[in-house]
């Protein structure tokens, strides 16, 4: 996992607003390389209740870092149990499914971060036959930030989302 100083480093360059300009340039050539696509999205939710649905993100820590900056401006609404489900975490965490099934910022079916939510949530449709596109674009844009990363001078880590979420909090 990432160290005490990683976090600190991605947290700085999550606060740069030249950082915040080239993630959000990012996000935004995710969303219309998806819609191009045009994927149907039934809102069923199932793409955050990632144990139920053997599926799995994962983001970089400049990521988590920028994600939860955007969080906390715009008091972002978390799943109510949430709190209590990982308060009954036996740490460390071996396994993802030892970790919450839902994401946090899941809040009755439908995303409360949807604005600030990372690359991987916006290119990810449950739509039976969008895999390949799916994986190409991840890939192309997962390229980009991870230029980013060499851009910047920064280290790079790559993490399942709900274990870096919490990784990141324990260091905060
Ligand atoms: S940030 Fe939003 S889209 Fe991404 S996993 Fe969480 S609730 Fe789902």
């Amino acid at each position: 996992m990432p160290s005490a100083r990683d976090w600190n480093e991605w947290k700085e360059a999550a606060a740069s607003p030249g950082v915040d300009a080239a993630l959000r340039t990012l996000y935004a050539g995710v969303e219309a390389a998806a819609h191009l696509r045009g994927p149907r999205c039934e809102a069923s939710g199932r793409c955050c209740k990632f144990n139920t649905h053997d599926h799995l993100l994962y983001v970089t820590g400049l990521e988590i870092a920028w994600f939860l900056r955007q969080a906390g401006e715009q008091k972002a609404a978390t799943e109510p149990g949430y709190e209590a489900q990982i308060q009954g975490l036996r740490l460390p965490v071996l396994s993802p499914r030892q970790l919450p099934d839902g994401c946090a910022w899941q809040v009755d079916g439908l995303c409360s971060a949807h604005g600030f939510r990372p690359l991987g949530c916006r290119v990810y449709f449950c739509e039976k036959g969008t895999e390949d596109w799916q994986q190409q674009t991840y890939e192309k844009f997962q390229t980009q930030l991870r230029a980013l990363h060499d851009l910047l001078g920064l280290p790079y880590g790559y993490m399942e989302w709900r274990g870096g979420i919490l990784d990141a909090a324990r260091m905060a």
